[in-house]
Order: C-alpha cells, then sequence, then structure tokens
C-alpha cells in the first residue's frame, strides 16, 4: 500500500490488560493489512506514568491532527484522584454520540440472535462533574451534591444521529430510555425532544417509542428481542450498554465508538480489568470489534467484514474462546487463530 493511502490515526494502548488486547488487535489488523499509520500516545494512568497527566498535551495534538483514535481502556482512580480521561476526551473532541452495538457472535447462548445497538449521550447528563460535598460538624462529607444538566441541542444533536443512524442502518425500532416520571425536567427534556423531532422530521420513516430505565433493564434481560435500538441519556446508556454485553458473552465481546463532528475514537465497552492485568488471559474481540467499526468509519467495511467473519470463525467453527466465553485459550492462542483465519480467509 503506497504511503499516500495510509490513514493516520492515533493509538493509545490503555492501562491494565490494555496492552495485552491491543497488541492483539495491531496483530490482527496488521494481518488485513489495514492502512492505518499510527502515532503512539499516552493516557489514563500511563499518562500519569509518561508524562505525569492522564491526558497528556502530546495526546490532545495528536488526535488533533488525526481525527482518529483507536483507545484501549484508562484506570479512573474511585472516589477521588484525577478526573476520567475517558470522559476528558470525549468533552475535549465533543464526541457527543457512543455507538455501542451488541450482537450474538457465539449460537446457543442464554440468549440468542442478539441485535441490539444502544446509542448513549456522551457529553451531559450527570457525567459533567458537576459534583460537591458539603461538610457539616466536622464531616467533610456530610452531604454530596451532583448537579445534571441536559440541553435541548445536546439531545437533539444524539437524537438526530440516532434517528439517521437506525434509519441508514435499517433497523426497525427507535426507542427512547428515560425517567422523565422521576427527573421530569433532566430525562423529560430528553424525551419532549424526541417526540418533537419525530413530528417534524421523522414520522413514518422509522417506528419510535419510550420506556422507562427501571422497565427497559427487566425487559432487556426478560425478552430482549422486542429492542432494536435504543438511545439514551448519559449515566443510562452507560449501564445499559454493559447490560446488553452480557447479552452476548460479556465485556470482552462489546465495542464502542465515540463520534463527534471532528474525531472519532473506537474503543471496548470493557474497563482495564486489573483483575486479569498482565495474565495473558483477556479477551481481545470487543477492542477488535472496535477496530472493525473504525475500518467502517473510514470506509473500509470490506476489511470490517474479513475481521468479524474472522472472529466469527474462531469462535464458531475452530471452537477457540478465551476464558471468559467458557473456553481454554489465553489472549496469544486466541489472536493467533483469527490471524491466521484472516490470512487462510
Ligand atoms: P472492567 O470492565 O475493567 O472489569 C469488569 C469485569 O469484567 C472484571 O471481572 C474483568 O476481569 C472482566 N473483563 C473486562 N474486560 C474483559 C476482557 N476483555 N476479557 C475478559 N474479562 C474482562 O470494570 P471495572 O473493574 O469496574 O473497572 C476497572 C477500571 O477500568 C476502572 O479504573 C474504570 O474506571 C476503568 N474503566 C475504563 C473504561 C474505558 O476506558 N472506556 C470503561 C470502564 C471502566
Amino acid at each position: 500500500m503506497s504511503d499516500s493511502k495510509k490513514i493516520p490515526a492515533t493509538l493509545i494502548a490503555g492501562d491494565g490488560i490494555g496492552p495485552e488486547i491491543m497488541d492483539a488487535t495491531l496483530q490482527a489488523l496488521d494481518a488485513l493489512g489495514a492502512p492505518f499509520e499510527w502515532e503512539s500516545a499516552t493516557a489514563g494512568l500511563g499518562g500519569v506514568k509518561l508524562a505525569g497527566d492522564p491526558l497528556p498535551p502530546a495526546t490532545l495534538e495528536s488526535i488533533r491532527k488525526t481525527h482518529l483514535a483507536l483507545k484501549g481502556p484508562l484506570e479512573t482512580p474511585v472516589g477521588g484522584g484525577y478526573r476520567s480521561s475517558n470522559v476528558r476526551l470525549r468533552e475535549e473532541f465533543k464526541l457527543f454520540a457512543n455507538t455501542r452495538p451488541a450482537k450474538t457472535l457465539i449460537p446457543g447462548g442464554r440468549f440468542d440472535n442478539i441485535d441490539l445497538v444502544l446509542l448513549r449521550e456522551n457529553n451531559e447528563g450527570l457525567y459533567m462533574g458537576y459534583e460537591h460535598f458539603i461538610p457539616i460538624d466536622g464531616d467533610p462529607h456530610a452531604v454530596a451534591i451532583a448537579t445534571g444538566v441536559n440541553t435541548r441541542q445536546g439531545s437533539r444533536h444524539i437524537l438526530e444521529y440516532a434517528f439517521e443512524y437506525a434509519i441508514s442502518h435499517g433497523r426497525k425500532k427507535l426507542t427512547v430510555v428515560h425517567k422523565a416520571n422521576i427527573m421530569k425536567a433532566l430525562t423529560g427534556i430528553f424525551l419532549e425532544t424526541a417526540y418533537q423531532m419525530y413530528e417534524e422530521k421523522y414520522k413514518g420513516k422509522i417506528e419510535l417509542n419510550d420506556v422507562i430505565i427501571d422497565a427497559c433493564a427487566m425487559k432487556l434481560v426478560m425478552n430482549p428481542w422486542q429492542f432494536d435500538t435504543l438511545v439514551t441519556t448519559n449515566l443510562f446508556g452507560d449501564i445499559l450498554s454493559d447490560l446488553i454485553a452480557g447479552l452476548v458473552g460479556g465485556l470482552g465481546m462489546a465495542p464502542g465508538a465515540n463520534i463527534g463532528e471532528h474525531a472519532a475514537i473506537f474503543e471496548a465497552v470493557h474497563g482495564s480489568a486489573p483483575d486479569i492485568a498482565g495474565k495473558g488471559v483477556a479477551n481481545p474481540i470487543a477492542l477488535m470489534l472496535a477496530a472493525a467499526m473504525m475500518l467502517d468509519h473510514v470506509k473500509l467495511p470490506e476489511l470490517g467484514d474479513r475481521l468479524r467473519t474472522a472472529i466469527s470463525d474462531t469462535l464458531n467453527v475452530d471452537q477457540v474462546r478465551t476464558r471468559d466465553l467458557g473456553g481454554t485459550s489465553d489472549t496469544k492462542g486466541l489472536t493467533a487463530a483469527i490471524v491466521a483465519r484472516i490470512k487462510n480467509g
């Protein structure tokens, strides 16, 4: 492939299992001949260790230049410490839409034939970090306060993306997930905007309905096939995307794409899995599927499809699976099998 056809992209291996699953994913992309020209960067704990910053300026500069990144999971301290580098990246590049598909790759499981797409608002809601404590009587954490913010503009932005996505991908139905019975303003604005936009522009092009988050969680477990494409606010989207990952074999199978107008960052839904980091047993498929979404995004869907087919054949024909999928393979073994499928496919 000539240099003129190379696609510059930022590569953040990430923390915990990040380097192991990124190495596996790069092997698969190399075997495909994917034309990415990688610029390595750091963030999260890796950024703190190497550059004293969980989101070093050089990383931001790289993404500003490439507009494209493949990212491993980044660790965020619980309770205190630095703010999530993932949230900051989504803010910095206005990555307003988080696309998280969950599709059955291994038939015959507890939930078969799952084909769901969750679209999550990525910049607003309760994840804006407007939080503080009020000290009382010597207890510095006597009261905790968080403010959520959803705007008409932000709601329109993700909802327009969701309608257009659902229609252009031939999806059957869009479901708005909310809690407008209790948080009447914060999530009511999202629901209200969805129906306004439906009347204005989308009626007749796709079916629209809505469901309250708690009932949605129950219905997704009882009968997930009643849903097709879900769109929701930031926190609910975060929780439900892990839930739907559970319907298709767990977090090791769930990719995500953070899409903005000027940049796109692809990642696995899961975190850095510190409990298995360094043991060589992590499932790299979620990150590989994110790389396949990245190939679709740069208009190389035939390469994305080859990667998805190689993964499916490895799991189902060769029966090579990691432990989280009930198999005995380690990361290296599964990767070698996927690479062999790519090369011989
Ligand atoms: P986690 O997703 O890292 O792990 C949850 C469970 O799933 C663990 O038992 C883990 O071993 C398992 N798991 C996750 N990915 C797996 C894989 N590829 N193969 C096999 N098993 C896998 O969630 P956590 O433990 O709550 O979070 C750990 C850290 O990751 C935290 O610092 C959190 O903030 C961060 N995190 C980052 C992202 C991101 O970068 N997008 C997302 C979620 C969590």
